[in-house]
């Protein structure tokens, strides 16, 4: 993905992703799933079928404001 400027200083944003820390691992970044939380007794919150996406987070190098896209 091409960097862009910070949208509140205009710094370079340097890209990275948040683990999901609930995996006992840094290697995973968080998810996007469409829609809202279904709970279920055996498995949490059901992913099902729904959209699945990988969360890049951008931090500005500058002021570090985070953005972050769920692309596709
Ligand atoms: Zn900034």
């Amino acid at each position: 993905m091409a960097t862009h400027p910070c949208p509140k200083c205009g710094a370079t944003m340097e890209e990275g992703f948040v683990p999901d820390c609930r995996r006992g691992s840094y290697s995973s970044p968080s998810q996007w799933v469409e829609g809202v939380p279904e709970r279920s007794l055996l498995f949490g919150v059901k992913r099902g079928g729904k959209r699945n996406l990988t969360i890049a987070t951008f931090r500005c190098s500058r002021c570090g404001y985070l953005e972050s896209y769920a692309r596709s």
